[in-house]
């Protein structure tokens, strides 16, 4: 008697205690365990469904998306529909802040998982809980926007109804404290050197190229520079303009790393101090590996950092050109780099592993700091 009433009392209090979890912890959206949701999601198929995404197809290229979204951000419990069971949010991460992180609501029915709601192609920079409901936020560029930074991010509020979920979205300012800058200021500039132009043919064929590259390499869909965080300065390992025309002209892939479209810079500055400008500020072009979709390219026709810095004419151009640039697009001292410095810039992205130790030799720290402080004498006004 005692014994079951004992009994009776303990299995009480733990169907209390389990009620309580069930209720208390149930309909706000808590952190859970990672491992635990990552093996939600891949009962619930989530994987393969991404495998199955066309855009997330063609943003990975060779490899398959489940390959590279493997790890888990952000972990998300709650039971949503108040059936007692713990439901799941899983975002996944991979490569870049602007590589897509998709994510899925996981319904738990008995002991499997259904994807109730999913997202496979948003940028998404967050997700926090309000209450019930969930609130993603992805970037938002505007047109003047550098490829690093968007003003304003789009906010989606995910709401469960009691028969599925509905979603509000919001344009809102990127919140301070985001990697985010102002809109081009009017104040600063400096006066544009005289620039020869000198196109190199830059056809649709190079441009969506050139956009395949951006995704593979940066995760952004575009072919577009758009407001450049960062100059770097290059010598050509050649001995004229001409030549070095003559090797960005042709769009085929370079010898070192085999890719489309060819490589290029911006601009060269001749030995005699002329400037030439190869391809238009608002184009993507490749010059730096990790730095492309953020950077203006500047060559310089010589055959070391001795002969650049130690020609006055040359010199004198180059810095025009560049104080020009840095205070059209607002770029400090600081994001004018060499490229044997394009580890170190704070902008550096590369989604390819093996290429994310990649630099050249031209244009050391040591021959950049003579250049900087060079530079730092020409303010914009
Ligand atoms: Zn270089």
């Amino acid at each position: 008697m005692r014994r079951s009433l004992i009994v009776a009392a303990l299995t009480a209090l733990l169907l209390a205690a389990g009620a309580q979890t069930a209720s208390a912890a149930s309909r706000t959206w808590r952190p859970c365990s990672k491992a635990a949701t990552k093996a939600a999601a891949e009962r619930a198929g989530l994987p393969a469904r991404m495998d199955a995404d066309a855009r997330l197809r063609s943003i990975f290229g060779d490899d398959a998306p489940s390959s590279q979204l493997t790890s888990i951000g952000r972990s998300l419990c709650a039971d949503f529909d108040g059936d007692g069971d713990l439901d799941r949010l899983a975002l996944y991460r991979c490569c870049t802040v602007s590589s897509p992180a998709p994510f899925a609501i996981l319904r738990k029915k008995g002991a499997s998982y259904a994807i109730a709601y999913s997202r496979l192609n948003d940028a998404v920079i967050t997700i926090r809980t309000a209450g019930r409901d969930l609130v993603e936020r992805e970037p938002k560029f505007a047109r003047t926007d550098a490829n690093c930074c968007p003003s304003r991010v789009r906010e989606r509020r995910i709401h469960w109804t009691g028969t599925g979920f509905a979603t509000r979205v919001r344009i809102r300012a990127a919140p301070a404290g985001a990697r985010t800058i102002a809109a081009p200021a009017a104040a600063a500039s400096a006066a544009r050197p005289a620039i020869i132009a000198k196109p190199i043919p830059f056809p649709a064929r190079r441009k969506r190229e050139m956009a395949a590259y951006a995704r593979r390499h940066y995760g952004i869909d575009s072919h577009r520079l758009r407001r450049p965080r960062v100059i770097v300065e290059h010598y050509t390992v050649n001995d004229s303009v001409q030549a070095t025309f003559n090797t960005f002209a042709p769009d085929v892939a370079d010898p070192e790393l085999r890719e489309l479209p060819g490589v290029c810079a911006h601009f060269v500055v001749a030995r005699d101090g002329r400037i030439f400008q190869f391809v238009a500020l608002s184009l993507m072009c490749r010059h730096t590996v990790g730095l492309n979709h953020t950077s203006v390219g500047i060559e310089h026709v010589g055959r070391s950092d001795g002969d650049v810095i130690g020609n006055a004419r040359q010199l004198r151009a180059s810095l025009r050109l560049t104080t020009w640039l840095r205070c059209r697009y607002e770029i400090g001292t600081g994001n004018v780099i060499g490229h044997s410095e394009s580890l170190s810039s704070p902008y550096h992205r590369e989604r390819v592993a093996r290429l994310r130790m990649q630099t050249h030799g031209d244009l050391k720290k040591a021959s950049m700091d003579v250049y900087r402080r060079k530079l730092r004498a020409r303010p914009c006004s």
